[in-house]
């Protein structure tokens, strides 16, 4: 019998199996599907909320120490299995977004180097832009991480490390009795364990059913392009009225995303295309004759006002939730995991766990 069943394996179930079984804990993680295609997939991998300053300061506690943690997380995954996940400092210029807020004031507090530039600035740091509205912000240590890269670097650590991985099998139920965890139901046959972390994103709500208080995670859609743009010249990450270029290594280019309440409906829409691929070109019009390789969605797991749920379950011993990190879940994933695991083990947390407690208030929508 494993001492923990993870019930997910996309960022989240895969980062929480590898740092418990390097705690010495015999781990099954189960997914559905292969490992690693669903939301953490389908993301962007940058590694930084976007307009951080809007956020909770909970959120941004998680954001900064993964940032602490994310250049020895890709060494150790690069080592141990031969896929270099590409790390890479991009910087990220927005050029819009401060309204009402003081961006530079919330640096200050929080100690982001986060920078008003001027049109000319924003020149020199990613020539070719246009129509841009001063003044914008310039986080120039924000990295981005390729995330599909990341996610086939910890299906093979699962096989490294020794966590066994069951992919291709849905857990239709947990196995709950007297108030304790006992299992999941897998195919028609219990599977048993005293301890079981949910971590099935955007689905995690529906696992535990009515009648054990589910958490507020619902699926938010997120369409996205890449552009096959070789000389482009984008090498910065670009925000503006909350769309994205990312570039990658090798000359493409992710255009981000939309944000969309349509159920568990993942199909992508020709209106979105062609509206990401519009702002673009309008950014960056040496896009203009780039060509869309690629276009998809994907189901964020939302939470109002985008604070995880990270710990026990009240009301059902040996349950945990590590699930609910909207549009952050991989840049908070590594602090995230880090987090459960000292809770898990006894210890004093490192960040105040209090914020992504199942009861903790989330005020605010969707974000
Ligand atoms: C378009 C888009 C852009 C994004 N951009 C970024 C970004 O730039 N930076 C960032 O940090 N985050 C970004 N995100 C958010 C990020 O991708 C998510 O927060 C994160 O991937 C959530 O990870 P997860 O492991 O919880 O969920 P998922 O990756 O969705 O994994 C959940 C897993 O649970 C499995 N599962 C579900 N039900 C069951 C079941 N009954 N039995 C077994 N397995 C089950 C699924 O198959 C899946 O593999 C973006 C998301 C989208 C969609």
């Amino acid at each position: 019998m494993s001492d923990f069943i993870i019930v997910g394996a996309g960022a989240i179930g895969m980062l929480t199996a590898l740092a418990l079984r390097q705690r010495g804990y015999a781990v099954t993680l189960i997914d559905r599907q292969q490992a690693g295609r669903e939301s953490s997939w389908a993301g962007g991998g940058i590694l930084s909320p976007l307009y951080p300053w809007r956020y909770a300061d909970s959120v941004t506690a998680l954001a900064q120490r993964s940032q602490q943690l994310y250049p020895a997380l890709v060494a150790a995954l690069t080592d141990a299995t031969g896929i270099d996940p590409e790390h890479v400092p991009s910087g990220l210029l927005m050029l819009d977004g401060a309204g009402e807020d003081d961006p530079l004031a919330w640096g200050r507090r929080t100690g982001v180097d986060i920078q008003s530039v001027d049109a000319a600035m924003v020149a020199s740091i990613q020539p070719g832009l246009a129509g841009m509205d001063a003044p914008a912000w310039w986080m120039p240590e924000m990295a981005q991480i390729r995330n599909p890269r990341l996610l086939r670097a910890l299906r093979a650590a699962m096989d490294v490390h020794g966590v066994e991985v069951v992919e291709g099998a849905a857990v239709e139920r947990l196995e709950v009795a007297h108030g304790r965890v006992e299992g999941v139901r897998l195919a028609g046959k219990r599977l048993a364990s005293d301890a079981v972390i949910l971590a099935a994103g955007a689905w995690s709500a529906g696992l535990l059913g009515d009648s054990f208080a589910p958490p507020r995670i619902e699926p938010v859609r997120g369409q996205m392009l890449i552009l096959n743009a070789p000389g482009s010249g984008i090498e910065r990450i670009v925000m503006r009225a909350g769309r994205y270029l990312i570039p990658r290594l090798g000359g493409r280019i992710l255009v981000g995303s939309t944000v969309e309440l349509a159920g568990f409906e993942k199909r992508t829409t020709a209106e979105a295309r062609d509206e990401l691929h519009q702002f673009a070109i309008e950014l960056a019009p040496a896009l203009a004759h780039a060509s869309i390789e690629h276009h998809w969605a994907g189901l964020r797991p939302g939470v109002p006002a985008g604070v995880p749920y990270i710990g026990a379950h009240p009301g059902i011993e040996g349950l945990f939730l590590h699930a609910g990190h909207f549009r952050n879940g991989l840049v908070m994933g590594p602090a995230s995991t880090e987090l459960l695991v000292q809770l898990i083990e006894g210890e004093t947390p490192r960040l105040d766990a209090a914020p992504y407690a199942f009861d903790a208030p989330r005020p605010g929508g969707l974000r």
